[in-house]
């Protein structure tokens, strides 16, 4: 009952002209370039500088995989999105537990977040650095390195920044694109007032070089993921359950492994070592992936990392609506859980952008609300669980595999099914009705 008395109470307008974000990855500079359009004053902070190339690692901890309907809305912001593709893709080829493979076709395309892990030839500037460029052709929009250690939103009209080192900064609004940043943590807000921090999971990202004729023969125009036996009671097994392995360009393959724990390098191990793997890869890129010095002919120091973590549950609480608020958008705030982060802050932080242009949040509390609800938690869980069941009964499996070779039933209700799970182009919440209404349109060819 109040939820539907604030939605018809008109919001509060209110116009801030400086504004703080905290993040220049791909929320912070999508937030900033739509800012910067407006001819609004931005300053962009971050303690690294995405337009240099750095060590650790130069993947940035991500797939890089980035769907076609963001990769339209970069180009709208005037981001050069073919400078940085490493690869076009149509798809995804998913391997089942037990071997059965099932292509599911969906537009886009491979960067890298850095520079990539390649030989001194290959490395160019990846998303984000191209991102900062684009934002920085704005005169309004200022660039400074530097580590915030603490935002306070609780000073009335102004927030307050504090950088490491005892800089201090005000402006009007505060964009929180931090990421899973421990400065969640240290965001002060008035006594009624809240904002949360997500819930996150640990992935690995591990780069390889496998050659392009490899790359060519096994993937093709397509990335790969596996989908691993889900069975909780064998404690002795990787917790791995979903590998992605997308190809890159230059021989260059980036595989993201994830679980429904932390991922440890225990679990990299044993995950390498296992017949699920054997099953599902051909021999040669088995080979290739275990040969653990291909890894490191990268160029890169650390090709792997256990650091990179996960939104398994946005946060409630994400917007102080007034002058001196904030919003937390992209990792930060409300996202597509496991899937499509990149989507998620492209999306949040050029909604909020424009709902700070137009002084009023209520479009970004329906349309971000809708499109990444905040308790999706609730539907994700349920829906891995119903995914995780079909796959491992072998009846349901074989009825999968017979839908999915009978066109009708495949294009009405298999494809688009697999299509949303994979790509996270609606929310877990929004999956079902989608389908349905989908279903209908083509029944009346509509
Ligand atoms: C293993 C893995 C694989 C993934 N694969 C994909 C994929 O293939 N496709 C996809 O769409 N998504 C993928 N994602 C998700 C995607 O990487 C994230 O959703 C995306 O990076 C979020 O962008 P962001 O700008 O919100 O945050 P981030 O990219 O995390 O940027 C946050 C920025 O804030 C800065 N920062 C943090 N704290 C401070 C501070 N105190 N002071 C100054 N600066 C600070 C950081 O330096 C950083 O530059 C993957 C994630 C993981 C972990």
């Amino acid at each position: 009952m109040s939820e539907i008395l604030s939605r018809m109470r008109p919001e509060k307008k209110f116009e801030p002209e400086q504004i703080i974000i905290a993040g220049a990855n791909i929320a912070g500079c999508v937030a900033a370039i739509e800012l910067g359009r407006a001819g609004r004053q931005v300053i962009l902070l971050d303690k690294t500088d995405p337009r240099e190339e750095q060590k650790t690692p130069p993947c940035n901890g991500c797939g890089g995989i980035i769907q076609g309907k963001t990769a339209r809305i970069l180009e709208e912001l005037g981001v050069q999105i073919h400078d940085i593709t490493r690869r076009k893709l149509d798809g995804f080829i998913v391997t089942l537990p037990t071997g059965e493979e099932i292509t599911v076709d969906a537009p886009m395309r491979s960067v890298y977040r850095g520079h990539g892990p390649l030989n001194a030839e290959a490395k160019s500037p990846g998303l984000d650095a191209k991102l900062l460029e684009s934002a920085l052709k704005y005169p309004t929009v200022q660039f400074y390195r530097g580590e915030i250690s603490s935002v306070d939103l609780s000073l009335g009209n102004q927030s307050r920044v504090r950088l490491k080192g005892g800089i201090e900064l005000r402006s009007d609004f505060f964009i929180g694109a931090f990421g899973h940043s421990k400065l969640a943590k240290n965001v002060k807000v008035l006594k009624n007032e809240k904002l949360d921090a997500p819930i996150t999971r640990r992935s690995t990202v591990i780069e390889y070089d496998i050659g392009e004729d490899l790359l060519n023969e096994e993937f093709g125009s397509y990335a790969r993921i596996l989908v691993l036996p889900f069975d909780k009671l064998k404690k002795s097994d990787s917790s791995a359950l979903f590998v992605l392995l997308a190809p890159k360009n230059d021989g260059a393959m980036t595989m993201v492994i994830m679980g429904d724990k932390d991922i440890t390098s225990h679990d990299v191990n044993q995950l390498l070592e296992s017949e699920n793997l054997k099953k599902a890869l051909s021999a040669n890129l088995l080979n290739k992936i275990k040969m653990k010095e291909l890894k490191r002919k990268g160029g890169c120091g650390i090709c792997t990392c256990t650091i990179n973590t996960i939104t398994v549950q946005s946060p409630e609480h994400y917007l102080i609506n007034r002058m001196g608020g904030g919003i937390l958008i992209g990792d930060a705030g409300l996202t597509r859980l496991y899937k499509d982060g990149i989507g998620a802050a492209v999306a949040t932080a050029r909604e909020a952008a424009l709902s700070i242009i137009k002084g009023d949040f209520s479009s970004y509390r329906r349309k971000i609300g809708r499109e990444y609800p905040p308790d999706d938690h609730f539907y994700a869980e349920r829906y891995l669980r119903l995914n995780d069941a079909v796959i491992s009964n072998p009846h349901l499996r074989r009825l999968l595999m017979l839908a999915k070779n009978t066109p009708a039933v495949s294009q009405l209700l298999i494809d688009p099914h697999m299509r949303h799970f994979l790509t996270g182009d609606v929310a877990y919440k929004n999956i079902l009705p989608s389908l349905f209404a989908e279903m209908l349109f083509k029944i009346f060819d509509m």
